[in-house]
């Protein structure tokens, strides 16, 4: 074999340590562990290591592309009543049915013209995905998310469109720090009347937590290094 797979120990042991880490920066912060999610993200990772993610009792997963996560969890979810599934990368119109059939919380709504394909797919399947607004907190021009110029707005039209908007969601611009993001991430929502906020990755989930964050999105700390086409 020449991908390099962890043992199922291994996986358990990363995953162990990463939530002792999120209790401990919760509890450090006043605030109880439980208010914090961990999202594992499992977006390019062997089958094994998801398989052994779940054997080690995680539940809660990310992926950032409609068709892998089919390939990853159409089956899994079959069988597993208790998954939940969070679509953490940018969602296509044309994708929207697929993504509702198989996930239960859409973390990347960032247009009108996404929220409306939504609303009018909840209503077909007479299912809502839970919600979050992907804000680009660095107004990264290349980067997904409502422009914090235009966040109160689209927050209003979501909610007139009727879709269950659980929090923010952001990606802080790389090479930056990113408290500063965080705080303003916490900022917008609490004048928005949103409690959800999804923030932190590997190298900084502890900032979040610490921040405010109730859901943490981390991949590498969890699963080790992406096997292939890492994004
Ligand atoms: C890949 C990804 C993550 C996880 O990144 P790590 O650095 O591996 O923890 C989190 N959020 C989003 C949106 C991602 O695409």
């Amino acid at each position: 074999m020449t991908v390099q797979v962890e043992t199922a120990e291994g996986l358990s042991g990363r995953l162990d340590a990463v939530k002792a880490r999120i209790s401990a920066a919760a509890v450090g912060a006043g605030r109880p562990a439980e208010a914090v999610d961990l999202v594992a993200i499992s977006k390019t990772q062997p089958d094994e290591r998801i398989s052994a993610a779940l054997a080690a009792g995680q539940r809660l997963f990310g992926e950032n592309r409609v068709q892998e996560a089919r390939a990853h969890w159409a089956a899994r979810r079959e069988m597993m009543q208790d998954l939940e599934l969070h679509l953490v990368g940018p969602l296509q119109t044309n994708k929207v049915r697929d993504a509702v059939a198989l996930f239960d919380v859409i973390q990347t709504l960032d247009r009108p013209k996404l929220a409306a394909h939504l609303a009018r797919e909840f209503d077909r399947v007479g299912r809502q995905l839970r919600c979050f607004i992907q804000v680009n907190t660095g107004e990264e021009p290349q980067k997904a998310g409502v422009l914090p110029a235009d966040i109160d707005n689209f927050v209003a039209e979501c909610r007139t469109l009727g879709l269950p908007l659980v929090g923010l969601m952001c990606i802080p611009p790389a090479g930056e720090p990113a408290p500063p993001h965080f705080m303003f991430l916490r900022e917008i929502a609490a004048r928005n009347g949103l409690t959800g906020l999804s923030m932190g990755m590997s190298a900084d989930f502890e900032a979040a937590t610490e921040l405010g964050a109730t859901h943490v999105r981390v991949g590498t700390g969890v699963f080790g290094p992406r096997v292939t086409g890492a994004s």
